[in-house]
């Protein structure tokens, strides 16, 4: 075999990290539905908790032994190994939801007394979490805007006197719902900016809209990159879970913070995650195709405006996006004209497209922000955002193109 060849991610899905010789064959992962693994001798239980617990460091070669399913399970590490290839990550990290994967980043990496420099919007369980639970433990929050420049946002942080204290810069682009796009590279000088030799301020990213395929965070300076698997990488609506990837030392000390809150996910979804990533590719690329042919549906039609789509950007946004991403992405957002009664009609005469939350699924699914997904977003901030009243979010799935535009032709005509 040639050993210099390097194989594609997508065709290292069905079998990376895992042999069948340690399941009598089983060209499957099993699911390792236990909780707890016996060790061979007492001398090899004590090995592995030193390793657990920190207490020496691992020997060369030395893999940390399968303990306890809070600390670990194969299908959870064989999981871990796969996603780290598409972001060539050092280390991933698998969470019980994306929230939780948010979370214990926050957890682990801000202390009382820091600051988190965050980009507007955010998903709203991360908004959340920033404003009335960081806050409860002393983490104080500074929000900056797409379209703000680098210089606008230090002034912004120098006019708070809270520059000595940021400790971490906190991405979500394109944003959610409007595909604003933020420039992960400037984040990462802003980083740069607020860090001492004793204290490195980091930069994480929300990757959950691009999925780990179209845009890769660590490239472009971040130091950890989040997802909520339950959209792109579960992608068949049917799971929740998250992950976060990394460097070693920093995905080591957030494993440590996820066995101490108990947030791992189990094995079961560990092994459908598995089974969601042998056609992540293909899923991913049939919605980008679909999308591509949507948004252009949509741009033409007379009873829309302001198409929000990655593959319309202009200007220096596109410069970004071309620097940054390598797909248009599966997610728009459009505006019929109207309003929120015009946009319900809309919604509600669709067949196809189903009416839910949450997004890069294979079915394709609409919902409207300013009602729901960003119904506690204050009016100012909606107005700021462009997140009007007959604004509608649509994530494409894998269905026939033309069904999926005869489906909102129809709709469209209803209005
Ligand atoms: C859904 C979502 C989350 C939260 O993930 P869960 O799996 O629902 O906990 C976080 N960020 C973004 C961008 C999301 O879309």
């Amino acid at each position: 075999m040639d050993s210099k060849y390097k194989y594609s991610p997508e065709s290292l899905m069905m079998s990376h990290g895992y042999s069948p010789e340690w399941s009598e064959g089983s060209i499957k992962c099993p699911i390792f539905q236990t909780s707890t693994f016996v060790f061979k001798s007492a001398e090899e239980g004590k090995a592995f908790f030193e390793v657990a617990y920190g207490l020496r460091e691992k020997k060369e070669e030395e893999q940390l032994g399968l303990i306890y399913s809070r600390i670990n399970n194969p299908d959870l590490e064989i999981l871990e190994n796969r996603l780290s290839l598409w972001d060539e990550a050092e280390e991933c990290a698998v969470f019980e939801s994306g929230m939780s994967a948010i979370s214990t980043v926050f957890l682990e990496f801000l202390h009382p007394g820091d600051v988190l420099l965050f980009s507007n919007p955010v998903y709203g369980g991360t908004d959340h979490f920033i404003k009335h639970i960081l806050d409860k433990y002393g983490i104080d929050a500074l929000g900056y805007y797409p379209h703000q420049t680098k210089d606008e946002i230090i002034e912004m942080v120098r006019e708070s006197g809270k520059g000595s204290r940021i400790a971490m810069v906190y991405v979500e682009t394109p944003a959610n719902p409007t595909n604003d796009i933020i420039d992960i590279q400037m984040c990462k000088e802003l980083a740069d900016t607020y860090s001492t030799p004793e204290h490195k301020c980091l930069v994480a990213v929300d990757n959950t809209y691009m999925g780990p395929l179209w845009q890769h965070p660590l490239k472009h300076g971040a130091d950890l990159v989040l997802y909520s698997a339950t959209k792109y990488i579960g992608g068949h609506s049917d799971l929740i879970a998250g992950a976060c990837l990394g460097s070693n030392e920093l995905i080591t000390r957030l494993k440590t913070m996820r066995t101490f809150l108990g947030n791992m996910a189990g094995p079961w979804t560990g092994w459908l995650l598995m089974r969601s990533l042998e056609t992540l590719k293909v899923r991913m690329d049939k919605q980008a195709a679909n999308a591509e042919k949507v948004a252009k549906y949509l741009q033409s039609h007379d009873k829309v405006k302001n198409v929000h789509y990655l593959g319309f950007l202009k200007g220096e946004d596109k410069k970004i996006f071309d620097r940054q991403c390598e797909s248009a992405g599966a997610m728009v957002s459009f505006e019929v004209k109207g309003k929120e009664k015009e946009a319900f009609k809309f919604i509600n005469s669709l067949t196809l497209v189903k009416l839910a939350v949450s997004l890069g699924s294979t079915e394709s699914l609409i919902q409207h922000p300013a009602t729901m997904t960003h119904a506690g977003v204050s009016d100012e901030d909606k107005k700021r955002l462009n997140i009007s009243s007959s604004l509608i979010r649509l994530s494409v799935g894998v269905e026939n193109s033309d069904d999926l535009i005869h489906d909102l032709d129809q709709a469209l005509q209803k209005i």
